[in-house]
């Protein structure tokens, strides 16, 4: 990397759709030297993502989702970040948590109690039907009209700010990944009639908003969510956060940052005080 840059958002194999242990990705991060990672495993608590996302990998045993595989968790990841902090590489410890509305007093007091540096909200279902797993997102995509669902979809971005729970929301238009090849362009202008809501909402909880790169690996040639979003979201005086790329392997990491720091000018530089070359 030529410039001091981190990346925001990376499961480890503690997500059981992700492969790579936590010193695999210090190490990796490391190599490239990125300044700072950040570890956000996927918290998936709705009844409907139990059977599948609902788990985390902890000491090689499958633990349903809960306080205690979180704790467990966050325990890990800090004893990789005091051992890579000294090599100049700074761990934070965040969460991935998919968002809805029916989990709001069960998430405003575990995260609360949980040790974190930063929390993602995501939309990752509509009407409780997953949007992003290959084995049912094209399906739900293809027995629907874009107008069927898109409204569902930015009410619960809205939720997520409106929460005040959170950081960040992640990967802003990543119905992108499998609604692209059933409705073409269409679902490019689909944001349009409710971007000005959303992003005044950000704005008064200051929610930030991720560039997320994994639209590189996805197929899709670009990043979540679009430049034009992305500028939409600079008028509307919204924060953005910085650059994730949602790396679920080591290969995966900071994707496509030397090309995508231009969008995000804001990161740089960042906080040298701290781990990186001191
Ligand atoms: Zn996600
Ligand atoms: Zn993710």
């Amino acid at each position: 990397m030529r410039f001091p840059i981190g990346d925001s958002h990376v499961h480890t194999d503690h997500s059981v759709d992700a492969k790579g242990t936590v010193h695999e990705f210090c190490q990796k991060a490391f190599e490239m030297g990125l300044y700072e990672i950040t570890f956000t495993n996927h918290y998936e608590i709705m009844p409907s993502r139990k059977d599948r996302m609902g788990y985390f990998m902890i000491g090689g045993e499958k633990v349903p989702a809960g306080p205690d595989a979180v704790k467990r968790m966050i325990e890990e990841l800090r004893e990789a970040g005091e051992h890579f902090f000294p090599a100049g590489l700074k761990v934070r410890v965040g969460l991935e948590v998919g968002w809805d509305i029916t989990l709001y007093d069960r998430l405003a007091k575990e995260l609360r109690e949980f040790d974190l540096d930063f929390v993602i909200g995501s939309v990752h279902d509509i009407d409780d039907e997953p949007i992003l797993e290959r084995a049912y997102a094209p399906q739900f995509f293809q027995s629907r009209r874009i107008e069927d669902w898109i409204g569902k979809y930015f009410k619960k971005a809205e939720e997520i700010a409106e929460s005040g729970l959170f950081n960040v929301i992640a990967h802003l238009d990543v119905y992108k990944r499998y609604g692209l090849a059933v409705y073409g362009d269409a679902l490019r202008t689909a944001h349009e009639p409710y971007l000005e809501t959303l992003f005044a909402k950000m704005k008064a909880s200051d929610l930030a908003l991720e560039v997320n790169t994994s639209g590189m690996r996805h197929g899709i040639n670009e990043y979540y969510p679009s430049v034009a979003i992305l500028n939409e979201a600079r008028r509307a005086e919204v924060f953005v956060s910085g650059l994730g790329s949602d790396a679920h392997a080591p290969d995966q990491l900071a994707l496509d940052f030397e090309s995508a720091v231009a969008l995000v000018p804001e990161i740089l530089p960042c906080d040298l005080e701290e781990g990186y070359g001191v």
